[in-house]
Parts: C-alpha cells; sequence; structure tokens
C-alpha cells in the first residue's frame, strides 16, 4: 500500500501513458515500440535501460507470437521486474551484523534527504528494539549537527558531536567509542556532502572510513549513497561521481513520492550495479520503505 500510494504521481504519468498507447493501437508493431520507447525515457528510465528493455520486449512478443497491443502491458511488467533483479544477486536487506555494532555510512550531496533517511532509520531500528546512536559526521555545512540532534530527539536516540568545523574522523572515532561502551547495536554516521572536489570529497571519506575500519575491522558495514529522485538524471551522475570517489554499497532514492519519474529507480539499477535499498516516499518517520522490485512495478501499473 505503501508503495502505491508513493507511487502515484509515477503511475499517473507512466502507466496512464501506457493504458493509452495500448488503446490506440491496434497491432504491435515498430511505431508502437517508437511510442513506449518515449513513454519510458520520459519517465526517466534511462536511455541504456530503455533500450534493453525495447529489446527483451521485441524478443518476447515475437516469441510469444503477440499481436495485441493489450498483451504487451503485462510483458512490459514482467521485463521491469527481469531488468531490475538481472542486474545482480545483491539482496536489497542490510548487511546486520549478529554482534554489533553494525555500522552505516550515509553519503549524498546537502539536500537530497540525507538527514531525513537517518532519522527514519534510526525510528525503524528502534522500533526493531535496537540499540541506536547518532554520529554527526557532517562538520562543515552550517547546521548540519542541529538538524541531526532534531532528528535524534524526536527519534529518542542519543547523537555524537564535535563543534562545526571539527576533523569529521574525529567524531567518528568518539562515536564508535561511544557505540562500543554503550552497546549500541546500529550506529548511524551522517557525512558531508559537498561534491564540488572530488579529490577532498575522497580524501575525508577515506579517512574517516580509515578509522572506522580500525576501530571495527570490518566496518563500515554499508555505504549508503542518498540520492534525490526528483532529481532526474542528475541523482545518476551524482551516483557517478560517488562511486568513483568511494565504495558504495547500496542506495536510498528519497522523494520517490514527489516526482512522476519513478523510473529512476531501474537506471540507477541497471547502469550503476548498486542495489536501491531503501526508498522514500513521504517526509513522516514512517515513510521509508525496503526496495522491493515486484511491489514497485506492481505500485506502477496498480
Ligand atoms: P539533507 O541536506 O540531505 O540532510 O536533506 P534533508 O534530510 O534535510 O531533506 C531535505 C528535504 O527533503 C526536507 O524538506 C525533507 O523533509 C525532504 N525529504 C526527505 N526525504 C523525503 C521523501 O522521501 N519524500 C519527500 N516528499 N520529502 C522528503
Amino acid at each position: 500500500e505503501k508503495f502505491k500510494d508513493g507511487l502515484t504521481k509515477t503511475r499517473d504519468n507512466f502507466s496512464g501513458k501506457v493504458n493509452d498507447l495500448v488503446a490506440r493501437y491496434r497491432k504491435v508493431d515498430e511505431d508502437f515500440f517508437e511510442e513506449l520507447e518515449e513513454i519510458l525515457i520520459g519517465a526517466d528510465v534511462g536511455f541504456e535501460t530503455v533500450m534493453e528493455l525495447i529489446d527483451e520486449l521485441k524478443m518476447e512478443v515475437k516469441r510469444r507470437n503477440i499481436q495485441d497491443p493489450r498483451e504487451v502491458q503485462a510483458v512490459i511488467s514482467e521485463k521491469l521486474v527481469d531488468i531490475y533483479e538481472g542486474a545482480g544477486e545483491e539482496k536489497s536487506s542490510l548487511n546486520i551484523q549478529s554482534e554489533g555494532p553494525t555500522v552505516i555510512l550515509f553519503v549524498g550531496v546537502n539536500g537530497v534527504g540525507k538527514t531525513t533517511t537517518i532519522g527514519k532509520l534510526a525510528h525503524k531500528f528502534k522500533e526493531e528494539g535496537k540499540n541506536v546512536l547518532l554520529a554527526a559526521g557532517d562538520t562543515f555545512r552550517a547546521g548540519a549537527i542541529d538538524q541531526l540532534e532534531v532528528w535524534g530527539d524526536r527519534v529518542g536516540v542519543g547523537v555524537i558531536k564535535q563543534a562545526e568545523g571539527s576533523d569529521p574522523a574525529a567524531v567518528m572515532y568518539d562515536a564508535i567509542r561511544a557505540a562500543k561502551s554503550r552497546n549500541v547495536d546500529v550506529l548511524l554516521c551522517d557525512t558531508a556532502g559537498r561534491l564540488q572536489n572530488k579529490v577532498n570529497l575522497m580524501k575525508e571519506l577515506e579517512k574517516v572510513k580509515r578509522v572506522i575500519e580500525r576501530e571495527i575491522p570490518g566496518a563500515p558495514h554499508e555505504v549508503l549513497l542518498v540520492l534525490d529522485a526528483t532529481t532526474g538524471q542528475n541523482a545518476l551522475i551524482q551516483a557517478k561521481t560517488f562511486k568513483e570517489a568511494t565504495n558504495v554499497s547500496g542506495i536510498v532514492l528519497t522523494k520517490l513520492d514527489g516526482t512522476a519519474k519513478g523510473g529512476i529507480v531501474l537506471a540507477i539499477r541497471n547502469e550503476l550495479n548498486i542495489p536501491v535499498k531503501f526508498v522514500g516516499l513521504g517526509e513522516k518517520l514512517d515513510d521509508l520503505q525496503e526496495f522491493d522490485a515486484e511491489k514497485y512495478v506492481y505500485g506502477l501499473f496498480a
């Protein structure tokens, strides 16, 4: 239901157009596929992914000898799920350690919804009975530390911080020490979101990761890149940059409720080979859903 509601805009845009297309054509021909291609590109599915999808569809239509455009609709759903799942084996679930603390690092540019996502996940873990701690690793942006504290208060979890402008690696060091002594299960770490200088970004993330790894071998257990679905192809460009700067283990795609172009999920998965682990479907605490390709595609047409 959450998926369905969160995808209202994309559904109205995408499936509305597909329904209209299917109703207008009497047989499945080249023109039909060309129009479908345009609809998919318009939904931000991404050029490469659209080409792959159209090829697959053409083959399937030929194989099953489908003549009626109405029958193509089901095949589109099938192929969308196939494309998502065929891109890799990784699960959308997080790599949570049975013996804590599990360390999750959040990366992404300012404004994408990083702090909100940390708050939502902290809430989710707390509901599961886990002991959660936050680390205010964005010491660069004015107000970032306060903003994280607001979320900490709202959810009822502690925040480890230092003064603005301090070394993020030192904050992480403190946070890990605190996590160990307080028997924390999950430590959620914010980081600075500047992207203007890739070398600096890379250096800062490397230093932060080195400190974490030194204190807890094998950590960070997840590096989640937060992307804003409403920025469309820009999100894809950001993802490529971050992927070059650090090992990203998963993506959180926020504001899927705010775009009519939810096809970006498929582009990200297929073109970057990084699993989408969560999607943000609203501003409230429980508006974060573990991503599920079938539910997503169902939500597009339901
Ligand atoms: P940060 O700078 O990356 O930490 O971004 P914030 O967490 O401050 O979020 C920026 C804005 O996006 C805020 O107004 C959030 O309420 C909003 N936001 C975050 N996630 C979502 C989402 O999934 N859906 C919607 N509609 N808004 C979101």
